[in-house]
């Protein structure tokens, strides 16, 4: 079993020895950043599985963390928020981020969070392939799923909309992957969050329509009205069969 690494940004020294101990304890490689630019470099040099990212940081923001490590990696990344840091944590997640939590939170609650990124990420599917971790099972392949322009290759993690190219972080992709594979029916919320973000999800449901929002602005020609993932009022989504 190889040790998962997460790169913690943090410029708080309690959290930060808070956090590599508990983390520590659960199991993973922690790599510790103390500022935003720090946060670059350490990202580069030591390729981390996870990054625990603290919205206010000293020199570089979080936010700006966040996307310039979105210009080249599908890293899982969860923010770390103030509580009264509303606005940040929806650009966050806008900008690319996986999940958030606020400031105080539990550690159980935190590493249950950081599991459902870390489920399935390119990375652990790499590593299950190479043989790195346990499964003796051949991968197995998946045949590329198309409905309208959308074109969504699981073997390859691409997706093209007539045929460009479209970037899409981890979880944008499984989200897009289980309502392509269900077009034409409505897949529940509750579903959704359990099948994209893990059985044991403890988060609240805004992370869900963030997402949704920004796979929208990424496929959709018109964002504001959507032609292909469509609201179920009161249900879920529903990728739409016809278009
Ligand atoms: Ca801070």
């Amino acid at each position: 079993m190889n040790r998962q690494r997460i790169l913690i940004v943090e410029d708080e020294e309690a959290f930060v020895d808070a956090l590599s101990v508990g983390l520590g304890a659960e199991g993973f490689e922690v790599i510790v950043a103390r500022d935003g630019a720090e946060a670059l470099i350490q990202f580069e040099s030591s390729k981390p599985d996870l990054v625990l990212l603290d919205l206010m940081l000293p020199r570089i923001s979080g936010l700006e963390v966040c996307r310039q490590i979105r210009r080249t990696s599908q890293v899982p990344i969860i923010m770390v928020t103030a509580k009264s840091g509303e606005i940040d944590t929806v650009v966050g997640l806008e900008i690319g981020a996986d999940d958030y939590i606020s400031k105080p939170y539990r550690m159980r609650e935190l590493v249950a969070r950081m599991r459902a990124v870390l489920r399935r990420s390119p990375e652990q599917n790499e590593h299950q392939r190479k043989g790195l971790i346990g499964s003796d099972n051949p991968v197995e392949s998946h045949r590329a799923i198309e409905v309208g322009d959308v074109r969504l290759d699981p073997d390859r993690h691409e997706v093209t909309v007539g045929g460009e190219p479209v970037r899409l972080t981890l979880k944008e992709f499984e989200l897009l992957e289980i309502l392509l594979n269900n077009a034409g029916r409505v897949v529940r919320r509750e579903t959704i969050i359990d099948r994209v973000w893990g059985y044991d999800y403890v988060g609240d449901t805004k992370t869900l329509d963030v997402h949704i929002k920004r796979l929208r602005s990424k496929i959709e020609p018109t964002p504001s009205r959507p032609r292909y993932i469509v609201t179920i009022r009161g249900l879920g989504y529903k990728f739409e069969h016809e278009v």
